[in-house]
Formats: C-alpha cells, sequence, structure tokens
C-alpha cells in the first residue's frame, strides 16, 4: 500500500495518532513491532489457559476524561467501575476509600473531610473543563474563562512536592496516606515538586469519571481502534519493528517512540539530537500478575470492592519507600499498586490480580517476596489463594515493549523539568525538525497514561494546512 501517512508504534497513542489521520482521509499504514497491536493496552494470558491478564493499563480512568478518546467515540468498548475506585489499607484502622463521590469520600476522612473537598472535591467540581486543561497544557483549548482561574487555584497546590500537601492540608494518617498513594503514581520521589499535582489530578479523575476497566481487557480497546482504522480503509501491520526512518516513505510519518529511539532510527540535526540525549528515563517497576482460586482475603471487606488498591501504610513509608527507590536503591517495604480487575469485570476467567513496585531503572532484583509480604500484612493467606504467577523485571518489559526503557513505565521522568520540556521545549514538541515526522508517545506531552493525546495532538499537527501535503494517486 502506498500510504499518506505511517504510523510507527500501536500503543493508545499511535493508535488514536492512525484513526485520527485516517478519519480525515488520509491512507494510514500502521506497523507494530510486537505480534500483538495496543503497546500498553496489550492483554495475554499470562499465567493459566483462559485467564486474561493485562500487560500493561487497566485503569481507564484517562481514557474516560480524555478529549481525544470523546472526539474518536468509543465503539463495542463496555467500561466497568469497581464499587470503589480506590482503596487505602492501613494496618490499625479501616483503610481509607476514595468513592465515586467526593463527599462520601470526605465523610470518611473525619477532620480531613474539608481538606479533601477544597483540593480533589473542588477540582471535581470544575469538571471536564479543568481536566482537558490539564491534559492539553499547550491548547488548543475550548473552555470558559473561569476555568484558567480553576486551574491556576489546582497549580497553587499541585505545584506542591505531595509530602508537602499532605503534612500543610491534611491532619489525618487517612488523610496524608491518600495523597501518598495517589502522588506515587508519578513514579517520584514525593518530595520533588509537582507529585502533589500528580496525586490530585488522578483523584480528581476518580470523582470525575471513575477508575473503570475495559470490560474483558484493555486488548478490547486496542482491538477497537484497530477495527476502526480498517473499516476506515487503514492498514495495520503486526510483528513489524521500524529499525530506521529511511525504510519508510511517506509524507506523513508518527512515531510511537521514545527519544532514545528515534536517535537510533534517525539521522538528525545536531542541536535537536543534543536536547533529545539530554531526555531522562525514570526509574523501573517489578510486575506481578497472578491467577488466584478467589478474592484476595484482605483483613478490611471493603477493600474487596476497590478496583485499585494502595499498598504501603502511611505517608511517611510511602515517602520513605519512593525516596530510597529515587535514590537507586531498594525498598524492602516497598509502595506496591495493586489491581484487581474481577471487582469490576468477571469476564477475564476468573480471578486475576496484578501489582507492580518501583525499582531503580534496569534492576534485576526480584521483588516477588517484597511485594507478597506487603500484600499478606492486609491480607494475611494472601499466599494461600496463589495458583499461578508470572513476574517480569525491567528488562523483560523492555524486551516485550522498546518503549519501557529500564522498566520505565511513563515514557521518561515525570519530573517538573520534563513536564515542561517533553521531550524538547517547545510550543509544538510533537513536531521534529524533519519534514513530516512526528512524535506521539508518552514521551510528549501530557505524558503517560491512555490517554490517546500526543497521538491526537501530532495528529492534527500533520493535519494543518501548512503541514505535509497527502500524497498523489
Ligand atoms: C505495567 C503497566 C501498568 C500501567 N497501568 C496503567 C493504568 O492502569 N492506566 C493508565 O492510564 N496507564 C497505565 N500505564 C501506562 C500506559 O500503558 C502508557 O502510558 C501508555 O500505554 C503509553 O502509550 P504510548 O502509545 O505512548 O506507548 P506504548 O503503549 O508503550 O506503545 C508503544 C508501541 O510502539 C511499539 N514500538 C516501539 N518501537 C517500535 C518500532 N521501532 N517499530 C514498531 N513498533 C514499535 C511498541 O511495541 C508498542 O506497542 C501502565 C503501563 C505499564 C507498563
Amino acid at each position: 500500500m502506498s500510504a499518506d501517512a505511517v504510523v510507527v508504534g500501536s500503543g493508545p497513542n499511535g493508535l488514536v495518532a492512525a484513526v485520527t489521520l485516517a478519519r480525515a482521509g488520509r491512507k494510514v499504514l500502521l506497523l507494530e513491532a510486537a505480534g500483538r497491536f495496543g503497546g500498553g493496552l496489550r492483554s495475554g494470558e499470562l499465567t493459566l489457559p483462559g485467564r486474561v491478564h493485562d500487560l500493561g493499563a487497566t485503569v481507564m480512568a484517562m481514557a474516560l476524561a480524555s478529549p481525544a478518546f470523546r472526539e474518536l467515540g468509543l465503539k463495542g468498548v463496555e467500561f466497568a467501575h469497581p464499587a470503589v475506585p480506590v482503596a487505602h489499607p492501613l494496618d490499625d484502622r479501616p483503610a481509607a476509600l476514595v468513592h465515586r463521590d467526593p463527599g462520601r469520600t470526605a465523610e470518611g476522612l473525619g477532620r480531613d473531610a474539608g481538606a479533601w473537598l477544597a483540593t480533589a472535591g473542588a477540582a471535581a467540581r470544575a469538571g471536564f473543563p479543568l481536566v482537558e486543561l490539564l491534559l492539553k497544557p499547550l491548547g488548543p483549548w475550548d473552555v470558559p474563562v473561569r476555568t484558567f482561574a480553576q486551574a491556576a487555584r489546582f497549580g497553587v497546590a499541585g505545584a506542591l512536592p505531595a509530602t508537602t500537601l499532605a503534612r500543610r492540608a491534611f491532619r489525618t494518617v487517612e488523610g496524608r496516606a491518600l495523597i501518598a498513594g495517589m502522588a506515587a503514581h508519578s513514579v517520584l520521589d514525593l518530595r520533588s515538586p509537582i507529585t502533589a499535582g500528580y496525586g490530585l489530578l488522578l483523584a480528581t479523575l476518580a470523582h470525575l469519571v471513575g477508575w473503570p476497566l475495559v470490560r474483558g481487557g484493555s486488548q478490547v480497546l486496542a482491538d477497537a481502534l484497530v477495527a476502526e482504522l480498517r473499516s476506515l480503509g487503514g492498514e495495520a501491520v503486526a510483528g513489524h519493528r521500524v529499525r530506521r526512518l529511511a525504510e519508510l516513505s511517506a509524507p506523513t510519518i508518527v512515531l510511537d517512540v521514545t527519544p532514545r529511539q528515534l536517535l537510533a532510527m534517525a539521522d538528525l540535526p545536531a542541536g535537536y539530537r543534543r536536547r533529545l540525549e539530554r531526555f531522562r528515563y525514570g526509574p523501573g517497576v517489578f510486575k506481578l500478575d497472578w491467577a488466584l482460586d478467589g478474592p484476595v482475603p484482605w483483613r478490611d471487606p471493603a477493600v474487596a470492592g476497590a478496583g485499585t488498591v494502595h499498598l504501603g501504610g502511611t505517608l511517611e513509608e510511602i515517602a520513605l519507600s519512593e525516596a530510597e527507590m529515587a535514590a537507586g536503591r531498594h525498598s524492602p517495604r516497598p509502595y506496591v499498586l495493586l489491581v484487581q480487575p474481577y471487582a469490576a469485570d468477571p469476564a477475564r476467567g476468573g480471578h486475576t490480580l496484578w501489582a507492580y513496585c518501583h525499582v531503580p531503572s534496569g534492576s534485576t532484583v526480584d521483588m516477588t517476596d517484597a511485594i507478597e509480604t506487603q500484600i499478606e500484612r492486609y491480607a494475611p493467606g494472601f499466599r494461600d489463594r496463589v495458583l499461578a504467577r508470572h513476574a517480569m523485571g525491567p528488562a523483560d518489559l523492555e524486551a516485550a515493549n522498546p518503549n519501557l526503557v529500564g522498566g520505565d513505565i511513563g515514557g521518561g521522568m515525570a519530573s517538573l523539568v520534563q513536564f515542561l520540556r517533553r521531550p524538547v521545549w517547545s510550543p509544538a514538541p510533537w513536531r521534529t525538525p524533519l519534514p513530516g515526522v512526528f512524535l506521539c508517545s508518552s514521551s510528549t506531552p501530557p505524558g503517560a497514561g491512555v490517554h490517546g493525546v500526543g497521538g491526537w495532538q501530532a495528529a492534527r499537527l500533520a493535519l494543518r494546512p501548512d503541514g505535509p501535503e497527502p500524497s498523489k494517486p
């Protein structure tokens, strides 16, 4: 097929770019290195036959809130909501819970009710326009003027380190722990600026759209986008790794890859090459998937209804574990992010579960025991429920998806500097200096997560009247 546009990589950003271009009438060829499409949306049988595990993302809060996915419309994809979006078990007291309703969440936080309503609650009240500003910090925006004031208020709290926000605004163990567990998704030392912002954004999404799962596994979402591309006349080829840009010939090339891969693929102007070489990857993760013979036996039964569970205890404990990881050490009591899909979606062939902890980039340390010990701490007898387990360290993750450099699942560190310079400082960082070549991965704004905004922005630039012409028949 002679294509107007080649998209390299079929993660959510690549898929959204491909469909956006195809909907605008471009002939699109999508090339994916792996045997299956989807990147971070892939699912597979990692443990026992018939058990569906998500290799990467499960929680689709960003997809539901994303202006890019809203514009595309998701046909044939059903979202399943757990009774409780997030639970945070604690040793000597009931778990802290984030409900869909900010008021109900606040009620459970006692003296911190007001603090919760003034932060995550206020952002949730500001609604989709605020989320649109946060997910599209460089525009284009179609939001009421008051949203900019709301964003400024969000920015004042969000710019803080999570430890500062938690200690200044919250007084209870539960409130502080919730902020830490949410903010630790950033894979940063919680004493770093803007970690509060990541935590508040995720809490806001829990109230605004929930933290749902795709019924049947995240692969269903990837397959729906590939089917949409094909229905528009596009071609999608799996098992084709692009090594050099010179292999491709099309007026538009959109790359769902990270800066390190782009550097290896293309002869770039020296200045841009130097800027990409400054891009920093974050720590990695060590991930476990389990097949269980029943639900996790949580000591606090309220945790059973949660889709996502944050383990690691108090603010102080989680901050210490993340500080150790950021300093290149392995925490013996790591912060563990756990997802129990069966709480919302029984269509996965039985009780499947996954969890990961953060580890230094490229770590080869087996964290199985440390992770399972943290689960046993809040769910004694958990190990007796395990029928089979599957472990992936940073090298395994990178072998499965070259974008996960050193096990970094965020496409590059989410620090303040790289929030502003992702991967380069530019009003249109999706554009490269090579004519018609765009970058769309999570190494571009707004960063990690299944939102497709990087792909949508890159496609939008390619479709501008001053962008590359479609090929002539
Ligand atoms: C374990 C894990 C859990 C996660 N959990 C969540 C979650 O619950 N919610 C959430 O929102 N996000 C989650 N994420 C993050 C989310 O998956 C990513 O941010 C998102 O997938 C990034 O999308 P992307 O399109 O930029 O790249 P990716 O999804 O990484 O896809 C890139 C694709 O490009 C392909 N590729 C790369 N180089 C080439 C090449 N040279 N030729 C051809 N193909 C190539 C890769 O094989 C891959 O398929 C998780 C990630 C991981 C790994």
